[in-house]
């Protein structure tokens, strides 16, 4: 079965049909750039767009910068205000004319890498973070993902984990990698306090530049990096919508 997979964020918005067998793209990346500004009519307008590029006609799966309940946006920390609250899952399903389902975009980074990635197969508590313009949290034990948990908006001495360890902090600060893997040690050390996991994963952006940072990283627990780097976004868009998928993320079986 292939899913059309779209990965929305704050500078382009990427799709691929995925293969949900084997959790590869089954075709050429397409990539839009994010409209500004990037209001729920402008997103949709590139839904549909990416719907017509690959001449879609079956089932997408999005992953959006934001909690996502039953397919309604609950935050906006880095898009415009007025998806609070929007039905997204409802409204780029009209746009695309295809049944469209909606999740987090670290959760679905973090469906690719314990389905098809390095996290496959792995049990215990696994903490999927990534690293970009916000810092998107995936949480799995043994397995199934607590969906939605937002840790890159913990509190850490005062500040917004995000605004002080994102890649996004790193580079408007224009920190030294050693200097910005300081603040991300005490980001993970904190999250290592209060869930105790067995493994780290960091994707993201970021994941492609881990050399620069991992040997700084100081925590118990394993810490590895993504293995499907920018593609986990997409992949893991389309395994969110696959029914089955879908059924068991929403308790259903
Ligand atoms: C958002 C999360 C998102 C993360 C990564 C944060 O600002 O609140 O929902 O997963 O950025 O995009």
């Amino acid at each position: 079965m292939k899913i059309l997979g779209i990965d929305i964020g704050g500078s382009g918005i990427k799709a691929a049909p995925v293969d949900i067998a084997s959790g590869r793209l089954a075709g050429e990346r397409h990539r839009i750039p994010t409209p500004q500004p990037a209001t729920p009519d402008a997103i949709a307008e590139v839904v549909r767009a990416q719907a017509h590029h690959f001449a879609w006609a079956g089932p997408i799966g999005c992953g959006f910068p934001a909690a996502v309940q039953h397919g309604i946006a609950r935050t906006a920390a880095n898009i415009h205000e007025s998806f609070i609250g929007t039905d997204i899952a409802a409204l780029f399903s009209r746009a695309s004319g295809c049944p469209t389902s909606v999740i987090n975009d670290a959760d679905a980074a973090g469906l690719a890498e314990m389905g098809f990635g390095i996290g496959r197969d792995r049990d215990g508590v696994v903490i999927v973070v990534t690293v970009g313009t916000g810092l998107g949290t995936a949480v799995f034990s043994d397995g199934v993902l607590v969906p939605n948990t937002e840790l890159g908006h913990l509190e850490i001495d005062g500040r917004e984990a995000e605004r002080w360890a994102s890649d996004a902090a790193r580079q408007r600060k224009d920190l030294s990698w050693k200097k910005w893997s300081k603040r991300f040690n005490v980001y993970l050390q904190t999250l290592e306090s209060l869930f105790w996991p067995d493994l780290f994963i960091i994707g993201g952006g970021a994941s492609k530049k881990t050399d620069k940072f991992l040997d700084h990283i100081d925590v118990r627990a394993e810490v590895a990096p993504a293995m499907l780097l920018n593609g986990a976004g997409i992949v893991g868009a389309a395994l969110a919508a696959a029914p089955q998928r879908r059924r068991r993320l929403l308790g259903e079986v």
